[in-house]
């Protein structure tokens, strides 16, 4: 029997534990020599030290897999690695690195000198994939650990075919294209050994994805937000709304009588938080006015999307149960962040950034926004990553949202409010899988399992299924495998939305002005 089990070498690291529990992999320290049978595959964070070194040259040397960065690699080989500014990688064309999309770094790396996949925006190869020291390694040009604690935002522009690229303002690594690279990394590794990858599905039931429509009020009026509840009503989507409460407070009853629609807090007034303190006063303040008119509420999700680590806390200490600001995360599943050493008890659900009102200030007409969001949620489905969408009602486009509603039941995705994946998804984190292969049967053990977390189980030859996870042993054989689908390669222009977008400072400038001289409220009617 041979376990699929991935052994972590290197102190205690948030970074790789929030990974391997967004991939749903079994895992564990190695604490002695490791054994080629005992992991499947072995991850080296930066921090291995001289000893452990020579722990993954025994361990490969047994037919080992190893994921390592590369100057762990250099002291492996004995070649040192070369120092190379990365501003981003890109998915290879061939599968084994595919879905990954563009990944944004924005670092110096280190890069093995034998790289031979994924290539950086100047189009050399940025890591090596392959065989080495009698087993397999893949070696990264950073500790993707690291990456994915990286708290730095930026402005980037969204690919669309339209002229005018949407940008917005987040985080400035890809943390979702970094646990891609990782996740094709273990499969890769697995399969070159021969074994079955398997980690816990990342929608409830086996269900192909999950849909969510966040709606962030901002300063919309009762008739508004009438006009979109019933519309969300008529289509079944059971929303998610965030009120700014300031300007819903007079209307407030109108969010209780809400039938299945959930109700979260956005902000007591609309501004960014300068700090800990100016959040949680704020927060607090609203929490007061949704506790006078009778609303509970558990979600959050701040204004501007801004985030960082003293919002963080402060949102924690809010007690709410997740919160959602696309300047942590985008495009991913969701994390638990990690706050001043220690890991936040709220979790964040991460948001496609780009909404109806961001493509309409480009420029976009009805059907080239459809259109955008259609091409975004086929490739969402096909990169495994939930579509978690969001909306102002002050940017009506009613026939645009028919039509992504449209295309959501069409593609079969699960229609869920942010709570309700936000809770399935503390219960899929709690479970504790162990996975083995025997044959051609799949062991599966542990702690916690549940009915409506599944496993995703890859072979070597490119064919995919889901296995319930409660079930404690199942013949592989007896399963219906399919052959992994892949999303379309990326546009053959994806660099166009990391050139200079002469819209951002455009925008800005327009921002600017609208401040200068016009009122608040009318400023929220123009920039939302
Ligand atoms: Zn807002």
């Amino acid at each position: 029997m041979r376990a699929i089990k991935i052994g972590l070498i290197g102190e205690s690291h948030p970074g790789w534990e929030r990974i391997l529990l967004q991939e749903g992999v079994p895992f564990s320290g190695v604490l002695s020599p490791p054994g080629a049978d005992e992991f499947s595959a072995v991850i080296a964070a930066s921090t291995t030290d001289e000893a452990k070194v020579g722990w993954l040259r025994s361990y490969l040397a047994g037919g080992g897999s190893v994921l390592c960065p590369a100057h762990i690699f250099g002291r492996l080989a004995g070649v040192g690695p070369r120092e190379v500014f990365i501003n981003y990688m890109l998915e290879d064309t061939e599968k084994a690195f595919g879905r990954a999309g563009l990944v944004d770094i924005g670092l110096e790396c280190l890069v093995a000198h034998n790289a031979n996949a994924v290539k950086t925006e100047g189009g050399k190869p940025s890591v090596f994939a392959g065989e080495y020291g009698g087993g397999t390694v893949v070696v990264l040009p950073f500790d993707a650990g690291d990456m994915v604690l990286d708290g730095r935002t930026s402005t980037k522009s969204f690919y669309s075919g339209h002229g005018r690229l949407p940008f917005e303002h987040v985080s400035r690594v890809g943390k979702g294209g970094i646990l891609k690279l990782v996740s094709r990394s273990l499969e890769f590794l697995h399969h070159r050994r021969l074994i079955p990858y398997g980690h816990l599905w990342y929608f409830p039931s086996g269900s192909p994805g999950v849909f969510s429509w966040r709606v962030d009020t901002d300063g919309a009026g009762p008739d508004e937000i009438s006009d979109l509840y019933k519309l969300t009503a008529e289509c079944s989507i059971p929303a998610s709304w965030f009120l700014d409460v300031k300007s819903q407070q007079d209307f407030i009853h109108i969010f209780r009588q809400m039938e299945g629609h959930e109700i979260g807090i956005h902000c007591y007034e609309h501004r960014k938080y300068a700090d800990y303190d100016s959040c949680l006063s704020d927060v607090m303040k609203a929490m007061e006015v949704f506790k006078r008119a009778g609303l509970l509420t558990s979600g959050f999700a701040a204004p501007y999307g801004c985030w960082n680590e003293e919002i963080g806390r402060a949102i924690e200490g809010c007690g709410f149960e997740y919160s959602s600001e696309f300047s942590y995360d985008y495009d991913n599943v969701p994390s638990y962040p990690y706050l001043k050493k220690k890991i936040s008890r709220t979790l964040q659900l991460p948001v496609h950034p780009v909404s109806i009102g961001s493509l309409r200030r480009q420029g976009f007409d009805d059907d080239s926004m459809a259109e955008y969001f259609e091409v975004l949620i086929d490739r969402k489905l096909l990169s495994r990553e939930p579509v978690l969408l969001y909306h102002h009602p002050k940017n009506g486009g009613a026939g645009v949202m028919r039509h992504i509603f449209n295309h959501i039941g069409e593609r079969k995705l699960k229609i869920l409010r942010m709570i309700d994946y936000a809770r399935w998804w503390k219960k899929r984190n709690a479970c504790r899988i162990d996975l083995a292969i025997e044959g051609e049967v799949l062991k599966v053990s542990g702690q916690n399992l549940q009915d409506d977390v599944w496993i995703h189980v890859t072979r070597p030859d490119g064919s995919e299924t889901l296995v319930n996870g409660s079930l404690a042993s199942v013949d592989l054989r007896q399963l219906n495998w399919s052959d992994v689908a892949w999303p379309l390669p990326l546009p053959t222009d994806i660099r166009r939305i990391r050139t200079f977008n002469p819209w951002i400072p455009i925008k800005r400038f327009e921002d600017f002005i609208f401040k200068k001289f016009f009122r608040k409220r009318d400023m929220n009617r123009y920039r939302i």
